[in-house]
């Protein structure tokens, strides 16, 4: 493993442990060194002192010429074992003595040399001179070897070794837990730096241990990781951004396009592809040109230099054209695309297919031409009235029909209510509040009444139309028509005075007929003429009929003259059906005629219209059922109401038939009734003599199995 390699731990105790080794080798080194010299030295100051001493005790022994002294003397050497060799030479350079005395000459020097010693070959040799009374009697020579030296040398050098050792070892230790101080916080970073890596996490920091350089380091490295996790998160933001942005451009309903300043398109979504019918394989790189037909270019391109020269561009509305060479109605938004220094670098445009919207605004166009032709062609005059603005509009032929010939603006009560003739003026207040309330009719209005212009002059109007309700089903408009049916008016009161007249005319003669009868019915009851009996009973049934039917007749008269009047009273329900059922049963044979009473119910009614409303029903109900005979007329209690019905089991009525029913002259043409004869105008009077009442004529029915017809009316609490 190479030394950069090695874990930081080891790196810093290999150190410390080196610079510790070099450190002492090179103390010991020096050391070992400065003891070598000292002890050559000493060796040699030894041996000289030695020589010096020597050299004195022979002095007499030369002098006196006295080898064997002085080989005596050289003995006394042995003391010092290292002294291997010595000889004394006399003043002629003659060997005198010798020590060891058996040592051969060869091993000395065959003369003596320069005073003073040196090492030679291991070994420390040297010359001294006898000198007496500076008489120069002769001279020694001494030979020691080194082995005290090289001992005393191995001796430093084993202690040195031993000292190195022991302070490597306690330097090792002494690293170990000094190295911690450093290394710690290095490896604090490290792992800091792993969990980051490992987890992503950039709100992880160091634990800062001091304030020297690595304490310095680790404000750094967590300074970085609050720069690095900020960016991280901006990147993160802008990332998600930018998904949200592609999602969004990709899921739009609308084409986005990109193109760079010179027209190249850059980006296309897919629903570009679906709009234009070109891939974003086939468009990327190509102009933008390809779908702006030539006739749009020069809106299109000065949109693009309004844009360049940063003047902002509304939406506009313009025409592309697809891949078939279709042309498509576009509102067409462009905007700039600036890069990082606000530089506009391309033009973004979201084109949004309108071809349906603008189809369907000329179709609108038409209609509102084509309704317009029809109203004027049908001299209908139209009103508006936004009641949450409280505007009312009215066009042209509306003002004329209220005698209003200016363009200023009207108002409900001062233009409309003002305007009406007085008898009417609460009748259609009361018919437009009720329009008002959903519940009621579904803010269904048709109605009829007159107008009184400035100059007196009286029209009569039919007026139809609709209220639209909030989700709340609060009234917030109303629109509708007006019609001028004066003519119309004035000959169904001629029709009515007429038929009037010949009701009333009829009525006279007719009763006149029906005492005679009744007398003639007495007479021929007590002859017993069975025959006379049965003829005057048909005929007063049918003089019975005619009364009814005249009575319908000036009904319908006073009510289209709106001269019906009321006689509301308090009555108990039960004897007026008792009497009506009576009377009806007078008017068939063929039927039996069933009562569901209901006793102690009192109403607040016209009793004889509520009576007229009942023979109407039960007339009915005997002249469409023929094949089936049973009539039930009867009442139910529902809470604070009374229903009153009228069951047969005839031949039923049409849903389609149903919703005519109530209006005037209306009568089911089909095979199974078309034999019965009558005018259409019993369940006309029916359904307005209830409204008077506030009630309304209902009916329950199956074509071929028989109706129900039925209304409500309050009962009236003692
Ligand atoms: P009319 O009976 O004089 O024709 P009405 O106004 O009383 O006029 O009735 C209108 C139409 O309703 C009738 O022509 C008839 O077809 C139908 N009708 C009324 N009552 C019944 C009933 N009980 N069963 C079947 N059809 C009925």
């Amino acid at each position: 493993m190479k030394f950069k390699d090695i874990p930081i731990r080891q790196k810093l105790t290999g150190i410390i442990l080196l610079t510790c080794s070099v450190v002492l080798v090179l103390m010991c080194s020096a050391y070992i060194i400065f003891e070598y010299i000292n002890f050559k030295k000493t060796i040699k100051g030894n041996l000289e002192t030695l020589g010096v001493i020597i050299a004195s005790n022979s002095s007499a022994a030369l002098a006196f010429d006295s080898p064997g002294d002085a080989t005596e003397i050289l003995s006394a050497l042995s003391a010092n074992k290292h002294i291997i060799a010595a000889g004394l030479f006399d003043s002629k350079g003659q060997l005198f003595a010798k020590y060891p005395a058996k040592l051969p000459d060869s091993q000395l020097p065959s003369k003596p040399e320069a005073n003073g010693y040196n090492f030679k070959n291991a070994n420390l040799e040297g010359f001294q001179p006898v000198i007496q009374q500076n008489l120069h009697l002769g001279t020694l020579y001494l030979k020691s070897d080194l082995e005290e030296m090289y001992i005393q040398m191995s001796i430093t050098a084993f202690i040195t070794l031993l000292l190195i050792a022991g302070t490597l070892f306690i330097a090792y230790l002494l690293s170990n837990y000094l190295r911690k101080t450093i290394s710690k916080p290095i490896l604090v970073l490290k792992r800091t730096a792993e969990v980051i890596s490992k987890e992503n996490d950039f709100s992880v920091r160091a634990v800062k241990s001091g304030n020297d350089e690595i304490g310095s380091l680790t404000d750094a490295f967590n300074q970085m990781l609050n720069q690095i996790e900020r960016q991280s998160l901006e990147i993160r933001i802008a990332n998600e951004i930018n998904s949200k942005l592609a999602a969004i451009v990709e899921s739009s309903a609308d084409a986005i396009i990109g193109n760079s300043l010179n027209l190249i398109i850059t980006s296309w979504n897919n629903s570009a592809e679906r709009i234009f019918g070109y891939s974003a394989h086939e468009m990327m790189g190509q102009s933008v040109t390809k779908i702006i037909p030539p006739n749009m270019r020069d809106m299109i391109f000065e949109g693009f230099e309004q844009l360049k020269s940063d003047q902002q561009v509304e939406p506009f509305e313009t025409q592309l054209i697809t891949r078939e060479g279709k042309l498509l109605d576009i509102s067409l938004t462009i905007s700039p695309v600036k890069n990082s220094n606000g530089e506009i670098v391309g033009i973004s445009q979201i084109a949004r297919d309108i071809s349906v919207q603008k189809h369907n605004e000329r179709l609108i166009i038409e209609n509102e031409e084509h309704l317009r032709l029809a109203t004027q062609a049908a001299e209908l005059g139209t009103f508006d009235y936004d009641l949450v603005r409280n505007i009312l509009i009215w066009d042209k032929r509306c003002r004329e029909l209220f005698g209003i010939y200016h363009d200023e603006p009207i108002s409900y009560s001062d233009s409309f209510l003002n305007g009406l003739h007085e008898d009417d003026r609460e009748r259609i207040a009361k018919t437009i509040e009720t329009a008002f309330n959903k519940s009621v009719n579904g803010g269904h209005y048709d109605v009829e009444y007159r107008t009184v212009s400035n100059d007196k002059k009286l029209r009569w109007i039919r007026a139809k139309g609709k209220v639209f309700f909030n989700e709340e089903d609060k009234p917030i408009r109303f629109i509708g028509t007006v019609l001028d049916i004066t003519n119309k008016k004035h000959e169904e009161i001629r029709k009515n005075d007429f038929i009037a007249i010949i009701s009333h005319e009829l009525k006279t003669p007719l009763t006149t007929i029906k005492s005679y009868v009744q007398i003639l019915l007495a007479r021929a009851k007590k002859s017993g003429d069975e025959f006379t009996v049965n003829a005057l009973t048909r005929t007063d049934t049918q003089a019975n009929k005619m009364t009814s039917m005249i009575k319908d007749f000036l009904h319908l008269a006073r009510m289209e003259e709106g001269k019906i009047q009321m006689k509301e009273q308090v009555f108990l329900l039960q004897p007026l059906l008792e009497d009506i059922v009576s009377e009806a049963r007078l008017l068939t044979s063929s039927h039996v005629i069933e009562l569901k009473g209901c006793s102690d119910v009192k109403i607040k009614a016209d009793q004889d219209k509520i009576g007229q409303v009942l023979i109407n029903l039960i007339s009915n109900a005997i002249k469409y059922s023929l094949s089936a005979d049973i009539i039930t007329v009867g009442c139910e209690r529902i809470e604070d109401k009374i229903k009153i019905y009228v069951k047969d089991q005839g031949v039923g009525i049409s849903e389609n038939d149903q919703k005519n029913l109530f209006t005037r002259f209306y009568r089911v043409e089909n095979e199974k009734v078309k034999t019965v004869s009558g005018f259409g105008i019993g369940l006309y009077i029916v359904s307005e003599i209830l409204k008077y009442h506030n009630s309304q004529i209902m009916l329950d029915s199956v074509e071929g199995k028989g109706s129900t017809f039925y209304f409500s009316m309050d009962v009236v609490k003692e």
